[in-house]
């Protein structure tokens, strides 16, 4: 058995571009393709989230004169772009895969609702959930959150370019330097982007250490966080994953394919 039943994962949109710098690179999608479906071989049931930052950002967009929603309402439709990408990759692979919309647009993809969402991930579909969370101002780090604790996902995992969080962009700082261990408290703190600062206020009000506990099966009352150090799962769990109140990025989706090969069965 996988650690996880169901996951969210977020894909960023700029992780879809590969070295092209805009658009979409057709290796980097088969890579992902690839990947999705050895994890979902495992029997884990997967949503997945995708930004629309290599195609249109609202804000960006607003900078240069768009009306900001308007503006949002491209980028929502890029990250449906995005979705039916994937999707067409996985159908190569063989995988069964859902696009589901914030907004109604059938027939792209089916309106999103939880329980269809539920409901298809235990038929073995994959469900890409797509427009974000269907309102501007809001971007798909928060469409990622609200999904992933909509669908009691286990876990959300985050594929980004940056193969951690850093006390700054380590593709624009060279001083930066990585966390190994991070809580949603410091992030706040230290002003990180790890993710937007509502998809985070998400997560830290709606995951906590008793749920990280129960499902790791360690007995809360006795928790310290020193524990962390000590627990090699949490330490694994730690290393690959925004989680609970601990808080990491992976850089791309082979850290949780290893995460996976190394899993407890
Ligand atoms: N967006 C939005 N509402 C949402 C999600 C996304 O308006 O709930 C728009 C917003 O303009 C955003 C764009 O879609 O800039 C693309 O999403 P995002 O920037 O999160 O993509 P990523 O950075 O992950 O590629």
């Amino acid at each position: 058995m996988a650690r996880f039943k169901r996951i969210l994962l977020k894909l960023s949109g700029e992780s879809l571009m590969g070295k092209q710098g805009y658009g979409i690179d057709a290796e980097r999608l088969e890579d992902y393709a690839r990947q999705i479906k050895e994890i979902q071989e495992m029997g884990v049931q997967i949503g997945i989230v995708i930004g629309g930052g290599n195609i249109f950002r609202g804000l960006t967009g607003s900078q240069k004169g768009f009306d900001r929603v308007k503006g949002d309402q491209m980028g929502m439709c890029a990250t449906v772009i995005n979705s039916l990408a994937l999707s067409s990759a996985l159908g190569a692979f063989g995988v069964k895969s859902k696009v589901m919309t914030a907004i109604r647009m059938e027939p792209i993809g089916e309106f999103y609702s939880k329980w269809k969402a539920v409901e298809a991930l235990e038929e073995g579909y994959v469900c890409i959930f797509s427009a974000g969370t269907g309102n501007p101002y809001f971007t798909t780090d928060t469409g990622s959150s609200l999904r992933g604790i909509e669908i009691e996902a286990d876990v959300m995992l985050k594929g980004t370019r940056v193969d951690g969080i850093y006390t700054a962009d380590p593709e624009k700082d060279t001083k930066a330097t990585k966390f190994t261990e991070i809580t949603y408290d410091e992030i706040y703190m230290r002003g990180l982007k790890v993710m937007d600062l509502t998809a985070t206020t998400m997560c830290k009000e709606n995951l906590t250490t008793r749920e990280m506990c129960e499902q790791l099966g360690i007995n809360y009352s006795s928790w310290k966080q020193s524990d962390v150090r000590n627990h090699p799962e949490i330490v694994r769990l730690r290393d690959t994953t925004i989680s609970r109140n601990h808080i990491y990025k992976s850089s791309s989706l082979s850290i949780i394919e290893r995460v996976w090969k190394n899993r407890k069965r």
